[in-house]
């Protein structure tokens, strides 16, 4: 293994300088290209005052800047504290305050978001053709700051899907690690794959399984700055793609934009994860592509991937395969108990993690990292089983449970019944308050779209989940929606879900 990020690209720019590493529109960069601007930027970073270990915000659009400006930061053996450039003047200014920055790179049409940001707080802002004209008067740094494994990488926050993002500070080790096993066993990339980007590289599934192992196999990464199903289809069969990685609401707008006629991508295989990929969508995805889709399962705190399906056994979709590799050991532990005590096969419980992907900690919170570590495990917060074979089913987040009348709920459970019914495109189950039960079940169905939304379809889905699952699972009410609430990495938001629906669930309750 390599010994740090910029290593890694050093690696694979002295293998293969003259392959292309990235195409966006009609440009491309090689790795050897790449390399060289990334060391340019770095001794444009050091000039300006930044020194090793420092963090170095980026508040960028997902096209080429973004590596360029990323392996600046790692060559100059900074901390990249990567943002979407999608967040807000208090987003960024949290961020900026959190991490301690003192240096932002921002694209031109991000400066003022990100100079509001960083007014009064000492952070120095500057845009990438600033680096960039500086960068023409410099000579690429010879050698790169040399980093250790303990040393940070990147500092990531959290989806948010839960609660406020958390900073994760990920090191070298922990993100080299993650990425030489998937780029090898579960993604098996070829010297000829090309790779189809779409997911944001402020997070992790973005940044470490899409484009550092393309990096690391010395692939080529096509880039799109803003995911949409159509210029996806069109990309894949300009390039010539033969991977894909996306979150599950990809695939359905990839599917929609098949049935709207678009080109049928010719990938070999497709990945997914970030969220649970409901079973209908999985079989629709390998019908319609004709390719193996491979769910995995993993989180900002674990330098992403921690199970996979992938090519190297056998595929059993609905759960999201088994560990990526010996480093990674994976338990069900008995949830809220004051030591970790693991649960045999078929139990429901908190799945636990150990291995060297598992973060350093969160960023100057060691009370958060002392209640999510324990006794060497992480506790992933989210529910699940293994079966004999150590395939994990992941049956939830634990603050995502419903309970309901002293029952508990698993939400993904009813969203896998609902998903089956031919009407419903998109399907999300929350637990609403309720004055007696505590909490109810609704579910909140985006139908497909032939389909209009009647008080006869809200019916008939009550009517089939009925059918389907024990009493206390069945969803009450069914909300028909456009469609659902999506963070920037794609995820169901189900918090602002219920916050939507509050006023209408409590007029409801007050009429029952
Ligand atoms: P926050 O921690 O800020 O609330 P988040 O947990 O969504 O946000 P991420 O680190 O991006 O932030 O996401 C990791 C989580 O995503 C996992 O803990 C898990 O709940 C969910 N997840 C990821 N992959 C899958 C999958 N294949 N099936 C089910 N859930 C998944
Ligand atoms: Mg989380």
């Amino acid at each position: 293994m390599t010994g740090s990020l910029a290593a890694l690209l050093a690696g694979t720019a002295a293998r293969r300088p003259g392959h292309r590493a990235l195409i966006r529109g009609s440009a491309h960069l090689t790795y050897g290209r790449l390399w060289e601007r990334a060391r340019r930027y770095a001794a444009v970073l050091h000039a300006s005052g930044v020194r090793p270990g420092d963090a170095v915000a980026l508040v960028l659009a997902d096209d080429e800047q973004f590596p360029l400006v990323y392996f600046g930061v790692q060559a100059a053996g900074a901390v990249a504290v990567p943002l979407n450039g999608t967040a807000s003047v208090s987003e960024i200014a949290h961020v900026l305050t959190d991490a301690d920055v003192r240096f932002l790179v921002c694209a031109s049409s991000l400066r003022a978001r990100a100079g509001a940001a960083a007014e009064g707080l000492g952070t120095r802002v500057s845009t990438v053709a600033e680096l960039e004209r500086a960068a023409a008067h410099t000579r690429p740094e010879d050698a790169f700051v040399a980093r250790r494994g303990d040393d940070p990488a990147v500092v990531f926050y959290t989806s948010g899907t839960t609660g406020a993002p958390k900073g994760v500070v990920l090191t070298q080790r922990n993100i080299l690690r993650n990425v030489t096993t998937m780029a090898v066993t579960p993604y098996a990339f070829r010297s000829d794959d090309v790779l189809l980007g779409g997911l944001p590289l402020a997070h992790g599934f973005g940044q470490i399984c899409s484009m550092l192992t393309a990096f690391e196999a010395g692939i080529t990464l096509v880039m799109m700055e803003r995911f949409s199903g159509k210029e996806a289809l069109a990309l894949a069969a300009e390039h010539r793609c033969t991977v894909f990685m996306g979150v599950p609401t990809m695939y359905l707008k990839l599917l929609d934009a098949v049935a709207d006629g678009g080109p049928v991508p010719r990938f070999d295989r497709v990945y997914s994860g970030g969220s649970p990929l409901p079973v209908p969508t999985f079989h629709d995805v390998r019908r319609v592509f004709q390719c193996p889709v491979y769910e995995g399962y993993g989180m900002t705190e674990t330098s992403t991937s921690l199970t996979y399906n992938h090519p190297g056994v056998p595929c059993r979709p609905g759960t999201v395969g088994v560990p990526i590799d010996d480093g990674v050991t994976v338990g069900v532990a008995r949830p809220n108990a004051d030591s970790v005590e693991l649960l045999p096969v078929g139990e429901v419980g908190e799945i636990v993690v150990r291995g060297e992907t598992v973060m350093a900690g969160y960023l100057g919170r060691p009370d958060l990292t002392a209640e999510v570590i324990r006794d060497g495990w992480f506790h992933t917060g989210d529910l699940g089983t293994l079966d004999a074979d150590g395939y994990l089913t992941v049956v939830g987040r634990k603050k995502e449970l419903i309970l309901r009348g002293g029952y508990n709920v698993y939400p993904r459970e009813v969203e896998e019944v609902l998903a089956e019914h031919p009407a419903v495109a998109h399907v999300a189950v929350v637990g609403v308050p309720h004055p007696v039960l505590g909490e109810e079940v609704w579910a909140v169905v985006v139908p497909t779209r032939s389909q209009e939304a009647t008080c006869d379809l809200a019916e008939e889905i009550v009517d089939w989940g009925r059918q389907r699952l024990s009493r206390h699972k069945c969803p009450r009410h069914v909300e028909f929606a456009r469609t659902l609430p999506l963070g920037a990495s794609g995820k169901v938001l189900k918090r602002e879900l219920v916050s939507t629906l509050g006023p209408v669930a409590a007029s409801r309750s007050a009429t029952e």
